[in-house]
């Protein structure tokens, strides 16, 4: 069912006013192609000590398994820069007040919104955040294993704001950042990664220093997109 009164384009209104610094959306789905590759990821163990990802799979690959009646998945960027410390509490609270100003915008009010489940996350539940922002038109996944934002970077949080309407797309030209939408050639990542943790396509977390530490961000220092050069 569509929302009377609800667009891609009063969404990201929405999102921008709350603070937030993008915002895209992409239909609930499942996603059967990272079900695959995540699926042979943990056969691989290279997902280390992160048991977590050894759970909750049909959650994780269906968001309609985690929130039931999911329609749309509206997806937002915060950087690290506007984030502050603390940047579940400020995620979380932005998309809060992007859903109060969405239920006063639109006709259906609160009944978007699942009234039995949590529909509000940030880095706290099984959800493909990269996959549905690389869907939803917010960039690409580097080969330093995060979501690169053509003009924000990585450096960004991913937020989502689960709705059980359809959204009229009205994106007359789906944004594009200057042909910016993949690493190319460039492999500063993967040769300064101290842990030799990344690859041309994969990502080894049991090598991956930041996993081990929380105090690496070496694959996000050397990376262009980082230093605002492309
Ligand atoms: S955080 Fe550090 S160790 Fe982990 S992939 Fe990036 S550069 Fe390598
Ligand atoms: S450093 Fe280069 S290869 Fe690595 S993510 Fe950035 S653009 Fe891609």
């Amino acid at each position: 069912m569509y929302a009377r009164g609800l667009t891609y384009d009063i969404i990201r209104h929405a999102a921008l006013t709350s603070g937030m610094d993008d915002a895209g959306i992409v239909a609930a789905q499942r996603w059967d192609d990272d079900a695959l590759f995540m699926d042979e990821w943990v056969e691989q163990g290279l997902h280390g000590n992160m048991s977590y990802f050894e759970r909750n799979q049909a959650k994780r690959y269906d968001i309609r398994e985690l929130v039931p009646g999911a329609r749309t998945v509206v997806v937002t960027l915060l950087t690290y820069e506007h984030s502050g410390h603390d940047y579940h509490r400020t995620v979380k609270s932005l998309l809060y007040q992007m859903k109060q100003t969405l239920a006063e915008t639109c006709d259906c009010g609160q009944e978007m919104f699942s009234p039995t489940h949590q529909h509000i996350f940030c880095d706290s539940a099984p959800v493909l955040e990269r996959r549905m922002a690389v869907a939803a038109g917010l960039g690409f996944i580097g080969r330093n294993h995060q979501l690169i934002h053509p003009r924000l970077g990585s450096r960004v949080h991913i937020g989502e704001l689960v709705l059980q309407v359809d959204v009229e797309d009205d994106r007359g030209v789906k944004p594009t950042y200057s042909g910016a939408t993949s690493c190319g050639e460039c492999s500063r990542c993967i040769d300064a990664c101290p842990g030799k943790a990344l690859g041309r396509q994969e990502w080894d977390a049991r090598r991956c220093i930041a996993y081990i530490t929380h105090k690496c961000e070496i694959c996000q220092q050397v990376c262009p997109y980082n230093e605002k050069l492309i």
